[in-house]
């Protein structure tokens, strides 16, 4: 068995049997890193130096006996978290020579879990987008079609792991930005709870709706790699102290009894065609398994897009006012004046999608369109939060699809924002209410991958993860790999 096809938990047993070294496996990922990554645009920075002392630390602590389950395992990271001494650009030209001052939790966690970091993944800028094409750095290209686009805004971290460029990727999904890019590049991706990991170190978008999360090839692997980033932080004032479950063991939980529900809204129109023949297959293979399918509603729910173009953009032009030419990145040169300074370093710093969302969210924060907008979308936001509470009062787990449409072409959306917005019509929701939320790959329409999405009451992983496992036990789409990369 090649070694790249692996899932991580199999690379992981591999380790243990001492089948191949630490060392060995960063180098045959770099390898492949080498050799295709040009093609793909997926990672934007490599650290094949980094890549291998972490890994022969990995190898001194199994021959010590002081191995943990990912002592090993190598990874790459969105370049949204900050690295400590390697650049983190955050797809943005403001960032382009920015090199992090420390680690952000998620990356101290996984590096003191054993992990080999391999390199940062490109992403939409700050990570507004659904398909990669909003990036300084350049379009991600789908591993299935290189003509496609991989989804956004984790579109490197979804393209490293389907091209095994990578065995696991971490991503952060503030309106899908984990879940659309699996769905449509085949891998399972899990958006935890908001607060259940650590935003610190995270570069923030939208605060009250960011969330970092998982993408790889099976549920398994997200569950542990979740086990090791999941947990308090004090220096995140919106982390939840709560313990943190045994998601491995609690994998192979039955299905049966599990009452899953369908959402009206998800099924009502704008849902046809291969993706919709695809997750009803899905559903008829969770009754087989021993769930209970019944149809729910959360009539607010279509009002999730609109709400979240005006929560998101306001935050975002809070968050991202801190670019000021001053503390860190982008400055223009020979400003004339401080007011030069600010305006030319932003206005050169930014590209056009930041900018029509700081734009956006000034607008709807302004003292005369506040509550026109601000105020009546955060109503709305608490209608959505309303609605799947009591759509959790009589399911265990919500499915439907995670995109409307598989992968399109590069190029086909980017002069039409509100059409691009559409992609996250699935997605936004859990991320309105906080809940957490994964896609898994359910077939495919042609060459392409479809993914379908599972949704959870608040801190409801478990149930999330091993709904996905038993999924998985019956099906092996989540194995498939476009066969450039096999
Ligand atoms: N596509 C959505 C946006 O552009 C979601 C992005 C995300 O989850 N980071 O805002």
């Amino acid at each position: 068995m090649t070694i790249h096809t692996r899932s991580v938990a199999e690379l992981a047993a591999g380790l243990a049997r001492k089948e191949f070294s630490a060392v060995e496996l960063a180098e045959h990922f770099l390898a492949r890193i080498e050799r295709s990554n040009s093609a793909l645009n997926a990672y934007v920075t490599v650290t094949p130096e980094r890549a291998l002392a972490d890994a022969r630390a990995a190898d001194e602590a199994r021959a010590r006996g002081a191995a943990g389950p990912l002592t090993g395992v190598p990874l790459a990271h969105k370049d949204i978290f900050c690295t400590d001494g390697v650049r983190t650009a955050c797809g943005s030209k403001m960032l382009e020579n920015f090199v992090a001052p420390y680690d952000a939790t998620v990356v101290e966690r996984l590096h003191a879990a054993g992990t080999v970091m391999l390199g940062k993944t490109n992403m939409d800028e700050f990570a507004m987008g659904s398909s990669n094409e909003t990036s300084h750095f350049g379009p991600v290209r789908n591993p299935w079609d290189l003509d496609r686009v991989p989804g956004g805004s984790s579109g490197g971290s979804a393209a490293v792991v389907a091209a095994r460029l990578a065995p696991v990727a971490t991503g952060t999904d503030t309106g899908g930005s984990i879940r659309q890019p699996a769905a449509l590049v085949g891998i399972s991706g899990i958006k935890p709870t908001y607060g259940r990991v650590s935003r610190y170190g995270m570069i923030a978008f939208a605060s009250s709706l960011d969330q970092a999360g998982i993408m790889a090839p099976s549920a398994e692997d997200c569950a542990l790699l979740l086990q090791a980033m999941a947990g308090f932080d004090a220096r995140d004032s919106t982390s939840v102290d709560r313990p943190v479950p045994d998601y491995v063991a609690e994998l192979g939980a039955p299905l049966q009894g599990v009452r899953i529900g369908l959402l009206k809204e998800f099924f009502a129109h704008g849902l046809e065609g291969p993706t919709a023949t695809l997750v009803q297959a899905a559903i008829d293979e969770y009754r087989r398994l021993g769930a209970e399918i019944v149809e729910v509603s959360c009539p607010s729910l279509p009002l999730s897009v609109p709400t979240y173009y005006v929560v998101a953009p306001a935050e975002c032009s809070s968050n991202l006012s801190r670019f000021d030419g001053v503390r860190f990145g982008h400055r223009c040169k020979d400003p004339r004046d401080l007011m030069d300074l600010y305006k030319r370093s932003r206005g050169e710093g930014f590209g056009a999608e930041v900018k029509r969302r700081i734009m956006t969210g000034t607008y709807v924060l302004s003292a005369g369109y506040y509550d026109a907008y601000y105020l009546k979308a955060q109503k709305c936001r608490s209608l959505i939060s309303a609605d799947f509470k009591r759509a959790f009062a009589e399911v265990d787990l919500l499915l439907g699809p995670t995109s409307p449409s598989p992968a399109f072409a590069i190029g086909a959306k980017v002069d039409d924002p509100i059409t691009m917005y559409l992609n996250d019509i699935y997605t936004i929701g859990a991320n309105l209410a906080g809940l957490p939320a994964m896609s898994i790959p359910c077939g495919f329409d042609g060459a392409l991958p479809v993914g379908l999405q599972l949704i959870g009451p608040h801190f409801g992983e478990s149930r999330l993860l091993s709904a996905a496992h038993a999924y998985q036990g019956v099906t092996d789409f989540h194995r498939r790999i476009p066969a450039a990369y096999a």
